[in-house]
């Protein structure tokens, strides 16, 4: 989609440090790290905001794709947390739906 900086970062017109790809998703560096790791784990396929999420399948394969990343970054055994905001009150920034992938240290308790 046109003015999506994350379909952009898929299609390699804006350059990102890309730590796990495949057909469907891409997973990049933060630009604005939230944690010691912290990947965005993104669909290339432009959809805009998790509910206009619909096809079951795929969703499974995001989180399995970001459970990848989790392990390409080094935190699958250490932990980490995968969170993904929907709308304003959730403080969705970009419009193309992401997973964040949190961890690298003791990570505060949600709430
Ligand atoms: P949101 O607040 O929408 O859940 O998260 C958007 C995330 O995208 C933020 O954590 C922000 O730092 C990250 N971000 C925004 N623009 C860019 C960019 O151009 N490159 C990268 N690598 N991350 C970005
Ligand atoms: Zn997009």
């Amino acid at each position: 989609m046109a003015d999506c900086i994350f379909c952009k970062i898929a299609a390699g017109e804006i350059p990102a440090k890309v730590v796990y790809e495949d057909d469907a998703f891409v997973a990049f560096e933060d630009i604005q790290k939230q944690a010691p790791v912290h990947v965005v784990v993104i669909p290339r396929q432009h959809i805009a905001r998790l509910t206009d999420l619909e096809d079951a399948v795929f969703a499974g394969k995001w989180l399995l794709a970001a459970n990848r990343a989790a392990g390409v970054a080094g935190v699958a055994e250490s932990g980490y947390r995968l969170v993904t905001n929907c709308n304003a009150d959730a403080g969705q920034e970009v419009f193309h739906i992401h997973m964040h992938v949190l961890g690298g240290h003791r990570l505060g308790r949600l709430g």
